[in-house]
């Protein structure tokens, strides 16, 4: 629930965060979930230190995985870009297929309606005519 919240969000704003060490810096922006290494670590101009926040001027939303390298400010940076909604995903999928089931019949109910057809042998329900029992 809360990724649903962060991926929707960054759709309109951007957070980064970058440590004072310069080793990395961490991004969630426009449904993705941004890390990048830098070594050696950066050093960078005291504005791009900390928290930074922003607001993106379209709502374009990035769909995939991205790993990338390249070099700024004289260091070697690697960057991986996580898609947040792989994160639902990955949550998700569990949940529904619990959920799927729950949703099932306990074995000697009918699977239509839940009428006990235990202790008898039918071929379709006597309660509501389903075959699927
Ligand atoms: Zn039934």
């Amino acid at each position: 629930m809360l990724l649903l919240v962060v991926w929707v969000g960054s759709a309109w704003c951007w957070v980064c965060f970058l440590p004072r060490n310069g080793s990395f810096a961490a991004m969630v922006d426009r449904g993705t979930i941004a890390i990048k290494w830098a070594r050696p670590p950066q050093v960078l101009p005291e504005k791009y230190l900390g928290w930074q926040f922003g607001r993106n001027s379209s709502l374009k939303l990035r769909w995939w995985v991205r790993y990338q390298t390249g070099t700024s400010f004289g260091s070697k940076t690697t960057e991986v870009v996580i898609p947040v909604w792989t994160g639902i995903a990955l949550v998700g999928f569990p949940a529904l297929l619990m959920w799927l089931h729950d949703r099932r019949r306990a074995p000697g109910l009918c699977r239509k309606c839940g009428y006990d057809l235990r202790g008898a042998d039918h071929a379709a329900c006597p309660e509501c005519g389903s075959t699927l029992v």
